[in-house]
């Protein structure tokens, strides 16, 4: 996987598209593509907040993407200025140019097209108060996204995507985490790698569970602490629940039989993160 940090290279171009037929409006249009992303190691950011979050966590920037329209405004010339300087190019393009590449019928007027960037599962080495979440098989973008803006507003160490898991990379998902993405870790491992590193782990692996027996709020959480969620439909595997050094479970009222997968894990991540966070003042 390409590294998404920024390394040095020559000044980007500066392209005018108007032609629905530019082989760069069909190279942008398919990175919605799971395959497209995979084979090149890139995906797409929608919109200026998305994309100035991006360019000063110091992603790799391949093309910045603007609307002729907002040529003139000075936020979206500053951006194109830092791109370029990145080695970036920055296309201009017309309105119907936007709405091919972006399949939409009314676009933002810039997106950013940025390299992927992973952490390898060895490289995480917890410190003693880190807390990562691992998602085993999780399905569903909007789901991943929320959980990555939940990790970054605990302050949490990062997330590890488990076996055959959504792509974080998706448009959905990089939408859903507001520009999360661009400041957690994130990494994927097999269930084999993700076996040895919870069989390593030096503090508490949580497990949460509907069969869990202790009640999430008076398990200890030891740090650095391994917070494990089982996917949208079929929970916590079995191999994964017997790996854990506890299995909890939230209390429930009512007629629901489960959480949303988001929602858990959002209860266990303020429960885990209590003594750590503070309102200023
Ligand atoms: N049918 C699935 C099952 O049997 O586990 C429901 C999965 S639930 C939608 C997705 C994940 O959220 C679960 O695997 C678990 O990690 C977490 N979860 C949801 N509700 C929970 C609860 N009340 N206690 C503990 N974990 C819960």
């Amino acid at each position: 996987m390409a590294d998404g940090r920024q390394k040095t290279r020559p000044p980007g171009k500066v392209l005018h598209i108007t032609s629905l037929a530019n082989p760069v409006v069909k190279e942008i249009r398919g990175l919605a593509l799971p395959k497209n992303r995979r084979a090149s190691g890139q995906f797409v950011a929608e919109g200026q907040k998305l994309v100035t979050d991006a360019i000063e966590a110091g992603w790799t920037i391949r093309r910045l993407v603007h609307s002729a329209r907002v040529a003139d405004d000075a936020q979206v010339g500053r951006l194109a200025a830092t791109a370029r300087t990145r080695g970036g190019d920055v296309v201009v393009v017309s309105e119907a140019v936007l709405a091919k590449m972006t399949r939409r019928e009314n676009p933002q007027t810039v997106i950013g097209v940025f390299d992927q960037h992973l952490t390898r599962p060895a490289a995480i080495r917890p410190g003693p108060d880190a807390v990562w979440v691992a998602l085993e098989q999780v399905r569903d973008p909007g789901n991943l996204g929320t959980i990555i803006r939940t990790v970054d507003a605990v302050g949490a160490a990062g997330v590890i995507l488990v076996g055959d898991t959504v792509d974080p990379f998706s448009i959905e998902a990089v939408r859903a985490t507001m520009g999360s993405i661009f400041h957690v870790p994130l990494a994927r491992a097999t269930p084999e790698e993700f076996a040895r590193m919870i069989a390593a782990w030096p503090g508490t692996s949580v497990g949460t569970h509907l069969a869990g027996t202790v009640d999430y709020r008076t398990a200890g959480y030891r740090g650095p602490v391994l917070l494990v969620m089982g996917a949208e439909q079929s929970g916590l595997s079995p191999e994964l629940a017997a790996a854990c050094s506890t299995l909890v479970r939230i209390p429930q009222a009512g007629k629901a039989d489960s959480l949303n997968l988001a929602v858990a894990t959002g209860v266990m991540l303020f429960e885990i993160r209590r003594e750590a966070l503070k309102l200023d003042g």
